[in-house]
């Protein structure tokens, strides 16, 4: 059942109203995810895992890693092609042709579709002949919605300029429109990052000003300040709306109940032909990650790698 549904048939009453809020806010904020969608079982395996793996992140932001996959595939004698989005794929066993958008086609032996779910369920790259049984399980696995606002202050103003000051801030959880903010510490840049996900971030749709305007309303409202204020210390903006981004069509992965089924599907190649990976197919504990991406990656490469050498046999 969804977790929307195992809460309202065990903890439905006003004593468990504090318990469902918290549950609430956490799996919406941090999850991204829809409670009338996301798998209890799901949830409760991710929260039972024994040990909390240490949260690590590379020094210096994860375009190293981009950086060091590109030397090693360029060693290898890659052609990468940027800036090429792909519309439309025409296949049949052991062969495909892929076209996009600026008119130019590319046919190779197999694919390796490692685009956003979101973008497999938004339909944006087609198939001929059309794969429907692969679409529709992509639209069985959860994809939610972020927003993320970067705001850069002249001064740290949070820490003396309000009348609910807050020194050595790190995270800060509350019940504003935009609940969640945290700073840069160890490194004191003044620059705050807001945090808003789930079905609220999807209902949030107008444009940057606005929310813009809703962010600084949010703060305004946790240091207890003027929204003049803020203005007044605002330096640069900018707010990442995934759900908007065509690239993307939402944040990351979650588990709906059909979505072991739809990983199943997914990770099975279409006629040795077409693969799939990336964070949504993944199927381990580390869902929605850089890491759940990387494996996935791995492992549907290492497929392709074995099919080759059997067609090469055969
Ligand atoms: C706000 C936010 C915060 C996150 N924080 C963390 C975190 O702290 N730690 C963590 O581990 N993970 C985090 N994640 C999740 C992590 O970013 C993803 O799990 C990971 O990037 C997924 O990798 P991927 O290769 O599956 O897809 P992506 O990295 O999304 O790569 C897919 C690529 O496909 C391209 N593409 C899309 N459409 C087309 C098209 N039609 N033609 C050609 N190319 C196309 C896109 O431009 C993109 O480059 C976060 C995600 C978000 C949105």
């Amino acid at each position: 059942m969804t977790l929307g549904e195992f809460l309202s048939r065990h903890f439905s009453g006003p004593e468990h109203s504090a318990f469902r809020d918290s549950i609430t806010r956490f799996v919406e904020g941090y999850n991204a995810a829809d409670l009338s969608k996301v798998s209890a079982l799901a949830i409760r395996e991710e929260w039972s895992q024994d040990d909390e793996p240490e949260q690590r992140r590379p020094a210096g932001g994860y375009g190293q890693l981009m950086e060091h996959l590109l030397a090693q595939v360029l060693q290898q004698g890659v052609t990468v092609h940027l800036s090429s989005i792909v519309s439309h794929i025409q296949w049949q066993p052991g062969k495909v042709v892929i076209e996009t958008t600026d008119g130019n086609s590319y046919s190779a032996q197999k694919v390796l579709i490692t685009v956003p779910i979101g973008v497999l369920q938004h339909e944006r790259i087609t198939f001929t002949p059309a794969i429907p049984a692969y679409l529709e399980a992509a639209k069985n696995i959860g994809f939610g919605s972020v927003i993320k606002f970067l705001l850069e202050f002249k001064t740290p103003f949070w820490e003396n300029l309000v009348a609910r000051p807050v020194h050595n801030m790190g995270f800060m959880l509350s019940d504003a429109t935009i609940p969640t903010w945290w700073t840069q510490l160890p490194d004191t840049t003044p620059l705050l990052t807001g945090w808003l996900g789930g079905p609220s971030a999807a209902q949030l749709h107008t444009g940057a000003e606005q929310m813009l305007n809703e962010a600084l309303r949010s703060l305004s409202y946790i240091f207890d300040c003027s929204v003049d204020l803020l203005r007044q210390q605002l330096r640069h903006w900018y707010i990442s709306d995934w759900k908007n981004d065509p690239f993307a069509c939402g944040a990351y992965s979650y588990a709906t109940i059909e979505t072991p089924r739809a990983r199943e599907i997914l990770n099975t190649p279409v006629a040795d032909t077409i693969y799939f990976s990336g964070e949504a197919v993944y199927d381990g504990p580390h869902t929605g990650t850089v890491e759940a991406a990387l494996v996935s990656g791995r492992e549907a490469a290492i497929k392709m790698l074995h099919a080759y050498s059997e067609d090469v046999e055969n």
